[in-house]
């Protein structure tokens, strides 16, 4: 024989209860049919029974809801007129009893445990009811008459001597179907009714399984399996195969809502196997749990993830502590005599404090009865007063196969140390079966997120971008993205989710990950208004794992934001040049702050578009070289400018071609100054290990000051002025075969700029377009310096080059 088990969705509506008729009539052995309360209705029933209490009469409508919902599914699943009417009475009769009460409820404005159990049993009473009249030839039975429950520390637990014996009288002989209600019970004492707690419905099955050795016990509820962790918050949760009566014990014990935890002991006992499945999908394999343990080849070392979130930690402290033998006997032993459960325990080995874990609700009594137990050793000073820390939240990695394998708590302890999130206590049994933690409750589901893609989802990593400026470096990247990613995940096992972008007025986040075909038209349609701090609250709120702050901005309030968000682990990637040219206590503090949290600083595309000048310094640093000179021209702007000068082309005109081609700076002036190579040179300079400020970079300009003063239309019609003398200039200067270049150097950390004449023989002569060049002297390179040249500006190229950053964080080389 089978015990199969309808959960509260199962016979939640018309339909499902369509689908268990299904499923049991096509079963040929015997079998017991559990039942819950319709979906729903236990709260209902509950939430009524307190209005009621409360003396609002607004009780009424709610319990009128609940007469219309049973009557609508008698309605839908009984065909037969005859049949109907006849359900529909009982039924009414069950519910004018239970109206009576909550009238009893709402005149005498109490509600006693015994009348809330009372109230609460008509769920199970009145779904047995209409699904033993749906389902062919089922024999409809009272749990109450051989449930049996004793009082214990205000609850009630099963009276197995009696349960056992009154079941076998009772199912003796079997019927073919049996249906039973769930939850329910009643007192061995007093007859009274009882229940088995929420979610009961679990237990009753398990219990009739274990009494009459059921083959098998099928827990049927609304999805496939036995989940790696709870679906509601991980969306790429899956379905486990098997597991062992200790893992699914353990995962249940620690809110896997998918079983009531009581359910497994008993027919773990009795080596019966339980079967979860779906009754929604009743082709589907479901989860197997069973004694044996299966290794199965490929899976991930651990089973599952669960957590609870009412957590409390409680501490026990005190130096009188140390040595001393009976403190930890006395702790547990006053929390048992007040009914505390404990859930997690953890002291350290120099026995100087013990902290546990209970629910919150019983934080304030456990801290009352400690404090009294040990009040002379508090009076003494031997001790201190028990503290308890509130609004926590637990979680533990389950899995057999854990056991004598290295590197997992390694593994979970550097997950969710890299992710920003500390442990305020953890436990490991000797067993090894679970590792269980005790994390701030607000960043439960960051830790679930960054545990389960760490163990479960080893084939991608994530990384979760906040991408701000979506014009044409930060469009660029986008598009970039959008091609390369299906490349990445499946060559390279990296998915990148773009979970927020925002332009200068909007934003607009998705946690899943944006779509990248229009998320920049979405952003301009439906971003909510926006600004730099408004961005960055947004990013703490997500407290998303593995997240990097992309900044393809050129505006200081958004690189303002780096240091919080590094200090909250979030990696920064900056196109924006502000930060690292900014102060040196402020470009220092930035690095090591990312270093201090494990995270990434990374702005290769300050110096050279997409050139890999950073990089290969630091390559160059690491591997003990050390930089002695840079030589380099950093304007692709200025170098256009230069090479664009002709009889026919004028210094003026040559400007205005450049912001035409999109190389220089929107105002051009920028450029001309020389500021933006300054910054480049002051960057590379720090990163070549010297101290610079950009106060001390000598400066040899080319265009007088005053033609930086006014506006820019000023500028415009002043710089004429200047294309007399440039094409003198030029005109000599190709008579002499040489090139003017705009070059910065920097010699052991003395920098400076300025417009140089070159000839044919030195490396910068041939320098097309707006490319770049560096040349690198080192103590290695020394006699030939180290050369890199390329395009210097763009946006695709500079896209490319945050592109690659980025990815340099997700380290899948
Ligand atoms: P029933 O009414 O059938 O007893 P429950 O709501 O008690 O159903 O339990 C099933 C629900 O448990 C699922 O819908 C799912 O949301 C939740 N759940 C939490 N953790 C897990 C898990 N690890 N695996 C599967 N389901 C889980
Ligand atoms: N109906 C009860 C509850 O909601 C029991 C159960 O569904 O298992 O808790
Ligand atoms: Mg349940």
């Amino acid at each position: 024989m089978k015990v199969l088990k309808f959960g509260g969705t199962s016979v939640g509506s018309v339909n499902s209860i369509l689908s268990v008729k299904k499923i049991v009539e096509a079963i040929e052995e015997p079998v017991i049919v559990v039942v819950s309360a319709l979906g729903g209705i236990t709260d209902k029933l509950l939430a009524t029974s307190s209005m009621a209490a409360k003396g609002d009469v607004g009780y009424e409508r709610e319990f009128s809801e609940i007469i219309t919902r049973h009557l609508d599914v008698i309605q839908g699943v009984i065909p037969d007129k005859m049949q109907r009417i006849e359900v529909q009475k009982k039924v009414m009769s069950l519910l004018d009893e239970l109206g009576n009460i909550f009238k009893g409820v709402y005149l005498i404005n109490d509600l006693s445990a015994k009348t809330s159990d009372t109230i609460v049993s008509y769920g199970e009473r009145i779904s047995s009811l209409i699904v033993s009249n749906v389902i062919e030839d089922a024999k409809l039975f009272d749990s109450r008459k051989f449930i049996k429950t004793l009082k214990q520390f205000n609850k009630h637990i099963v009276d197995f001597e009696q349960t056992n014996q009154l079941i076998k009288e009772t199912f003796n002989p079997l019927p073919k179907v049996s249906l039973v209600p769930g939850f329910i019970s009643s007192s061995t004492e007093n007859g009274e009714v009882t229940n088995l707690g929420r979610g009961g419905s679990d237990y009753t099955a398990s219990i009739l399984a274990t009494a009459l050795d059921a083959n098998v016990l099928e827990i049927w509820t609304d999805v496939d399996g036995f989940m790696t962790a709870d679906p509601r918050v991980i969306s790429s949760a899956y379905v486990i195969d098997r597991l062992t009566f200790t893992e699914a014990m353990e995962l249940c014990n620690f809110g896997a809502k998918v079983i009531y935890p009581p359910t497994i002991y008993p027919v773990y006992h009795k080596n019966i196997p339980i079967r979860i499945l779906n009754t929604f999908n009743p082709e589907a394999p479901g989860t197997y749990i069973s004694k044996e343990k299966v290794k199965e080849e490929g899976k991930a070392i651990i089973k599952g993830i669960s957590s609870i979130n009412d957590t409390c930690l409680i501490t026990v402290q005190g130096l009188g502590m140390v040595g001393v033998i009976g403190v930890n006997y006395r702790i547990f032993k006053t929390l048992a005599k007040s009914g505390i459960s404990v859930f997690m325990v953890s002291q350290a080995s120099s026995e100087n404090n013990t902290t546990f874990a209970v629910r919150n609700a019983d934080a304030d009594l456990a801290v009352q009865v400690l404090d009294e137990e040990f009040a002379l050793e508090r009076a003494q000073g031997d001790m201190n007063d028990t503290v308890a820390e509130k609004d926590l939240a637990t979680v533990a990695i389950v899995g057999e196969n854990m056991k004598r394998t290295p590197g997992i708590a390694g593994k979970l302890f550097g997950t969710l140390g890299s992710a920003g999130i500390s442990v305020i206590a953890c436990a490991q049994g000797a067993s090894e079966t679970n590792i269980s933690f005790v994390i701030k409750h607000k960043y439960l589901r960051k830790a679930l997120n960054s545990i389960h893609d760490s163990f479960f989802l080893s084939q991608y990593k994530v990384l979760n971008l906040f991408i701000a400026g979506v014009g044409t470096v930060g469009g660029n990247l986008l598009e970039q993205i959008r091609i390369q990613q299906p490349k990445l995940m499946e060559q390279n096992g990296l998915k990148l989710n773009v979970v927020g972008i925002a332009n200068s007025k909007r934003a607009l986040f998705l946690r899943e990950g944006l779509n990248l075909e229009n998320c920049i038209d979405e952003l301009k349609k439906n971003g909510e208004e926006s600004s730099p701090e408004h961005l960055k609250e947004e990013i703490l709120k997500m407290n998303i794992f593995n997240s990097v702050f992309v900044d393809c901005t050129a505006t200081p309030a958004v690189s303002d934001l780096y240091e919080t968000l590094l200090n909250n682990n979030v990696s920064v990637v900056a196109a924006n040049k502000v930060a690292a040219s900014s102060s040196y206590s402020n470009y220092i503090k930035l690095k090591e702050t990312a270093r201090h949290r494990g995270v990434k600083f990374l702005f290769e595309t300050n110096v050279g578009a997409g050139l890999p000048i950073i990089n290969t310094m630091n390559d160059l640093r690491n591997s003990g070289d050390h930089i002695l000179k840079l030589e380099a021209v950093l304007s692709g702007t200025l170098n256009y400018i230069f090479n664009t000068l002709s009889a026919e082309i004028p210094f003026s005109k040559a400007i205005l071609m450049a912001k035409e081609e999109g190389y220089s700076e929107p105002d051009p002036r920028i450029d001309l100054s020389g500021k933006d190579v300054l910054r480049k040179l002051v960057i590379l300079a720090r990163e070549a290990g010297y101290k610079v400020e950009q106060e001390d970079v000598k400066r040899n300009l080319f265009v007088p000051d005053k033609y930086f003063e006014g506006s820019l239309d000023d500028f415009w019609c002043k710089v004429k002025e200047l294309d007399a003398e440039f094409e003198n200039k030029r005109q000599q200067l190709e008579a002499e075969g040489k090139r003017f270049r705009f070059v910065a150097k920097m010699d052991k950390g003395v920098c400076e700029i300025g417009l140089q004449t070159v000839d044919s023989h030195h490396p910068f002569y041939e320098l097309e377009g707006s490319n770049n060049i560096i040349m690198i002297s080192t103590e290695r390179y020394h006699e030939y310096p180290m050369i890199i040249k390329g395009y210097g500006a763009g946006a695709d190229v500079t896209a490319a080059g945050v592109f690659a950053d980025i990815i340099s964080i997700a380290n899948i080389r």
